[in-house]
């Protein structure tokens, strides 16, 4: 146990510790330093600038990471005068959590307060052999992708370190640990609001903590990104912190896609798929999911499906087929059943892995946005994290 206790503060599954609402741990403290926002290099760095030794971080991070500490009390391998002159300069200060439910079918939501008016939702997806959650990394996307209901509501701001890492930080203390003590959640998907790319010092920082051991120790391969397509940020991303990836493809050439997914404007097919050629070079997994959203009439003919195949001939990849759910005034409506299954059959006869989503948590609702009836999050994205995770295992 690297030296603590077993303070076992993560509950067994399924059960919600006592008072974790958030309330108390997500009270502003002004001028105090929020611990939830560094990896292991900002804490070390931070322990130094305080005058403690490095070697605190890695302690500390445990504490926060692996046993959900909400204060400086509970750290009882501190010594007491460390404890409190972190009372006096630092807190622990996660997103307030408002509200949680549960499916009968294991699908659990949380909504998150990030600010004032400014919620997220997180959803965690059980399998049989993982458990997938998907978090956001920002209020609102920028990018307008034209099927997207967050695309239409704009850009309200990017989440801190915390506010994403709080996300898994909330979902771990209420999941915790199987019988067997291996977490249950094994897989965490970028793919909730925003354009994680578009956020990618918060991302890349929050990725780090959940890949560090000393906090959730997931394998680069069970952390995926989604992105539309931000080429010189795939290429950042690569460089620092090659983890799984999943693009939002959804259309096969690019008049269709400048029209679906605007940032093509600026990154054509060409140059993403060059971009995910190079990714593939350091990736942990030996293939990128594509995910595309099948649109009545309008990307999914057969001609869609043939051009598909032509254009990711030399990128090894799988596809993940994801009914569109239609919002007011969205223009677009959900292919019928017919059409996915001429498409799926289509890529599948030229060697393509091809999925299409399965719906769950439909009791409460776990297509994004439902919750409380107030995140604006109304793409239903969830439902394709189901496939991601699944492919991620
Ligand atoms: S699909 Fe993704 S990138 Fe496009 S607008 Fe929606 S959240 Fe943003």
């Amino acid at each position: 146990m690297n030296g603590l206790p077993h303070p076992d503060l993560l509950p067994p599954a399924g059960e919600h510790p006592e008072g974790h609402k958030g309330d108390a741990a997500a009270a502003r403290c002004p001028g105090r330093v929020n611990l939830l926002d560094f990896d292991l290099k900002g804490l070390t760095d931070y322990f130094e600038s305080i005058g403690e030794k490095p070697f605190r971080a890695k302690q500390v991070l445990r504490w926060l990471h692996q046993y959900g500490a909400e204060n400086f009390e509970q750290m009882t391998d501190l010594a007491k005068g460390l404890r409190a002159k972190l009372a006096e300069v630092a807190e622990i200060r996660p997103p307030k959590l408002i509200a949680e439910q549960a499916s009968e079918d294991g699908t659990r939501k949380f909504l998150l307060e990030v600010g004032p008016g400014n919620r997220v939702e997180t959803v965690f997806i059980p399998e049989d052999t993982r458990g997938t959650l998907c978090v956001s990394t920002q209020v609102g996307c920028a990018l307008e992708c034209s099927f997207c209901s967050t695309g239409r509501q704009g850009f309200n701001r990017n989440l801190s370190v915390a506010e994403i890492i709080g996300q898994l930080w909330w979902a771990n203390k209420a999941l915790g640990r199987d019988p067997k003590g291996e977490r249950i959640i094994s897989n965490v998907v970028l793919m909730g609001m925003g354009e994680p790319l578009l956020n990618f010092d918060n991302t890349v920082t929050a990725i780090s903590i959940m890949l560090d051991d000393h906090a959730y120790g997931l394998s680069r391969r069970r952390v995926t990104v989604s992105t539309s397509g931000v080429v010189p940020a795939m290429d950042r991303l690569a460089a620092q912190m090659p983890v799984a990836l999943a693009l939002s493809l959804h259309a096969p050439n690019d008049a269709l896609r400048d029209e679906l997914v605007p940032i093509n404007r600026k990154y054509p097919l060409a140059v993403l798929l060059a971009a995910c050629r190079r990714y593939l070079t350091v990736a942990p997994r030996d293939f990128i999911t594509m995910e595309y959203v099948m649109l009545d009439g309008v990307n999914d003919r057969p001609e869609h499906a043939k051009q598909l195949i032509e254009l990711v001939r030399d990128v090894p990849c799988k596809f993940n087929l994801i009914p569109f759910n239609p919002f007011p005034n969205s223009g677009y409506r959900r292919s019928p059943p017919d059409a996915v299954r001429r498409f799926t059959a289509l890529l599948a006869a030229a060697g393509i892995v091809t999925t299409t989503r399965k719906t769950r948590g439909d009791d409460i609702d776990a297509a994004c946005g439902q919750l409380a009836g107030e995140v604006e999050d109304k793409t239903r994205r969830t439902l394709k994290r189901i496939d991601i995770g699944q492919e991620a295992a």
